[in-house]
């Protein structure tokens, strides 16, 4: 028995024999390798090796959620996605915000482990324990907004989309990941896009509801109820002016990734498109990831 907070199931997915096998979380796992991203850094060095191609079918990617996503923590509700990376040929993990995180690990799972290849495009729906490969041929070619639409129309309202666009199908090397539809909350990181494109694995939809149990549940909530107001207070520049809110201060110390890192300086550019003038501009309207009291978005 695994402890509270993990939900004590992997699940395998492999597209080329189009097999779905149900593994238990380790108790010596889950405390070793903590979170989502200590499962996935595990399993990927575990089950690959130095000569696997990242666009390969012996390629794994994974998709794991931590401890507290599921539960009442601020900003719990992100997944990390880890694979090889086409981009860098190494390890890679990418983080992703939204509601996706909350709404997989409630069909009661802490990973999700993708392995082979389809032959044809194909999406993954979640509900609980009914996981099934579905014909994707009428979403390949459109991109994330109208994918995660038509399969929020034909799966649940209520359901999560996981997907790629025409970037991730045609193997670009920074192809992201999309959730949440176009709110659009990105695994952007090392292009984990294309190797969910190499795998013809168009999107994954989920839909749990199921409870994440939680060990001393009433100090849990007064520990929650103690926190939560100074998470409202404290990240004012945060919840105004997004993540962008300390673009100038980065300009200031040279630390912007212009040209790819090439240059850290734009002192004509950075006061432009920094978060305040965007809150003056353009902006038209704010979200915020599952559980979330800051709402950068
Ligand atoms: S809305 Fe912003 S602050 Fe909140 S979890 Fe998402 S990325 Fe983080």
């Amino acid at each position: 028995m695994v402890a509270k907070g993990y939900m004590g199931k992997i699940l395998r997915v492999d597209l080329s024999r189009r097999k779905v096998i149900i593994e238990d979380t380790e108790e010596e796992q889950a405390k070793k390798y903590i979170g989502g991203s200590g499962l996935g850094a595990k399993i990927l060095f575990e089950e690959t090796s130095v000569e696997t191609n990242p666009l390969g079918s012996e390629n794994l990617l994974i998709f794991a959620v931590g401890l507290l996503t599921g539960t009442r923590v601020f900003s719990s509700d992100r997944s990390e996605v880890i694979a090889k990376s086409p981009a860098t040929g190494i390890y890679c993990e990418a983080n992703c915000g939204g509601h996706w995180g909350e709404k997989f690990k409630r069909c009661g799972y802490d990973a999700l482990v993708i392995q082979g290849k389809a032959e044809v495009p194909v999406y993954l729906s979640i509900d609980e324990d009914q996981v099934e490969i579905k014909d994707a041929s009428h979403l390949w070619g459109k991109d994330t907004f109208e994918a995660a639409k038509i399969l929020k129309e034909e799966r649940s309202e209520s359901a999560q989309v996981a997907a790629i666009g025409q970037a991730g199908e045609n193997l670009v090397k920074f192809a992201a990941i999309m959730t949440d539809g176009e709110h659009g909350r990105a695994a952007g990181r090392g292009g984990l896009g294309a190797v969910m494109g190499s795998k013809k694995l168009k999107a994954i939809v989920v839909n749990g509801k199921r409870k994440v149990d939680i060990a001393q549940e009433e100090k849990f909530n007064n520990l929650l109820r103690k926190i939560v107001p100074t998470m409202k207070t404290d990240p004012q520049a945060l919840a105004q002016f997004g993540t962008s809110a300390g673009l100038v201060l980065c300009e200031n110390i040279g630390d912007l990734p212009i040209k790819n890192w090439y240059q850290g300086k734009w002192e004509q550019g950075a006061g432009k498109i920094c978060g305040p003038t965007m809150a003056k501009t353009i902006l038209a309207g704010r979200y915020a990831c599952g559980r979330c009291v800051i709402g950068c978005a």
